[in-house]
């Protein structure tokens, strides 16, 4: 058995990470794909333009490196201040749940790593993301650029605000959990259409997303989730 960490078991398949990402090129798109097919489709995400674009994004280029060897495993990882990047079913299932043609505007709480904004700018026409943390902040947002994602925007604020200049939003996604959904974001919501998907609750959390029709507001459940908690900034305290 070879050492933890360096290897997955993905779908029945041992995998060398470690060697791949680091043998670039080719190697790491492989590995792209057996996640793509292993962690997502046979999890039954099934749109082929989140599919396409889970294949694309570079996921080793948005962890730190000593997590680089572990970026395409089955789990969430640590990118540092506590956080976290999703694990990429998790990624996928979210933005499919979105229901992007490409003409949107997106507002996505939690920028983290920056990976689901890249995820994101791949389906929508722009997306605006907000981190409370300066340090990951100022990071994701020259990440992207030097990566090329040029139709994202990247501030560090507290996300219970939303982003009252840019509103209304098309599609917000929440990818740090409140409570309960900030009534501010729902507001920040298309009336007629808007979709909010969102992690809410404490310990136990479930994956919700919220449709706005003629500002009526309509609430599935999808899943049971663990993310990290929607932190209320200095503003949203006051
Ligand atoms: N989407 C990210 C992962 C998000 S982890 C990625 O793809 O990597 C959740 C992020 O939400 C953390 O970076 C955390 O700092 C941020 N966060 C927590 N509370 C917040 C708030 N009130 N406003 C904005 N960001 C917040």
């Amino acid at each position: 058995m070879a050492k933890s960490g360096f290897v997955i078991r993905v779908g029945g398949i041992f995998v060398g990470i470690a060697a791949a990402v680091c043998a670039g090129g080719s190697d790491v798109e492989k590995l792209r794909e057996m996640m793509v097919k292993h962690q997502i489709e046979a999890r039954g995400v099934r749109d082929p333009k989140v599919l396409h674009a889970m294949r694309t994004v570079e996921r080793h280029k948005f962890v730190p490196s000593h997590q680089v060897s572990s970026a395409y495993e089955d789990h969430p990882l640590p990118i540092g201040h506590g956080q976290t990047i999703s694990q990429p079913y998790i990624v996928a299932l979210m933005t499919e749940l979105c229901e992007l043609n490409g003409t949107e505007k997106v507002l996505e709480i939690g920028t983290g790593s920056g990976y689901q904004a890249a995820i994101l700018s791949l389906l929508a026409k722009e997306v605006y993301s907000i981190e409370l943390i300066e340090a990951l902040a100022t990071q994701a947002a020259k990440r992207l650029k030097d990566l090329g994602y040029r139709n994202v925007t990247v501030k560090c604020a507290d996300g219970y605000l939303g982003w009252p200049e840019k509103a209304p939003f098309d599609v917000i996604m929440l990818t740090a959990a409140p409570v309960s959904i900030p009534q501010t974001l729902v507001d920040q919501l298309k009336d007629d259409g808007g979709i909010l998907v969102a992690p809410v609750g404490d310990f136990f959390q479930e994956l919700v997303r919220v449709r706005k029709i003629n500002g009526r507001v309509y609430r599935e459940t999808i899943t049971h989730v663990r993310f990290v908690p929607m932190v209320p900034g200095s503003s949203s305290r006051n």
